[in-house]
């Protein structure tokens, strides 16, 4: 099963994505988590990308399309992968079709997750991440027990570069132009489903279970 996770950033597409990932066996594939992961590492791959993610810009396409092609055909992905962040240009959503037709696995559902970006602001301001299992929390509507601590695996909570007001603004900006065409990108195809991503977590991810249930 391919899904292909749409949202504005903020919209909640990492939270879904991992409670969709466990629920349904596939392979997360977060293009953002591989990039801070190649960044902690000092990868070429990292250095390169670094500039691009802390002004809020997106990293080239060549770049993120040939890190998917690498991670596609990994163990975890045989029974499915949810994308999430991925694609995000005309051309990732082109060369998505490409690679896979070349493995014939087509895109099953392209989720589209809703929401006033205004809110997006609040959210994304007081999100903080395990710096160890990628746990994601909020300071007023999913706070740790511990403040600063992982619930999970009591790794350490950190906000990201960028999600700093500033930043916030310019990945809403980018966002608007260069992934928001891919709504219609994919509505074209007819098999787009869009959420209310304003609705909580868990509402929002039953929604999206029980849509996707004839197909597991
Ligand atoms: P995310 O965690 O998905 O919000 O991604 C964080 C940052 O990584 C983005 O703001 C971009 O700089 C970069 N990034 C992640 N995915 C992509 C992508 N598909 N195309 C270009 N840049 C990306």
């Amino acid at each position: 099963m391919i899904v292909v996770l749409l949202g504005a950033p903020g919209s909640g597409k990492g939270t879904q994505a991992k409670i969709l990932a466990a629920k349904l066996g596939l392979l997360h594939l977060s293009t953002g988590d591989v990039l801070r992961r190649n960044v902690a590492e000092n990868t070429e791959l990292g250095a390169l990308a670094v500039p691009f993610m802390n002004a809020g810009k997106y990293v080239p396409d060549d770049l993120i399309n040939s890190m998917v092609e690498a991670e596609i055909d990994a163990p975890a992905a045989a029974k499915g992968v949810i994308f999430d962040g991925y694609p995000r240009t005309l051309n990732q959503a082109q060369a998505l079709d490409a690679l896979l037709e070349s493995k014939n696995r087509p895109i099953d559902y392209v989720i589209n997750l809703e929401i006033d970006p205004e809110a997006l602001v609040v959210r994304l301001g007081g999100r903080r991440v395990c710096r160890n299992c990628g746990q994601i929390y909020h300071l007023v509507s999913q706070a740790p027990a511990k403040p600063g601590v992982c619930d999970t695996c009591s790794g350490e909570l950190y906000q990201r570069d960028d999600d700093q007001e500033e930043t916030i603004r310019t990945r809403q900006k980018v966002y608007t132009d260069q992934t928001a065409p891919l709504l219609k990108y994919y509505a074209d195809r007819g098999h787009m489903l869009t959420f209310d991503a304003a609705e909580g977590i868990d509402t929002t991810a039953a929604g999206i279970l029980a849509a996707l249930e004839g197909a597991v």
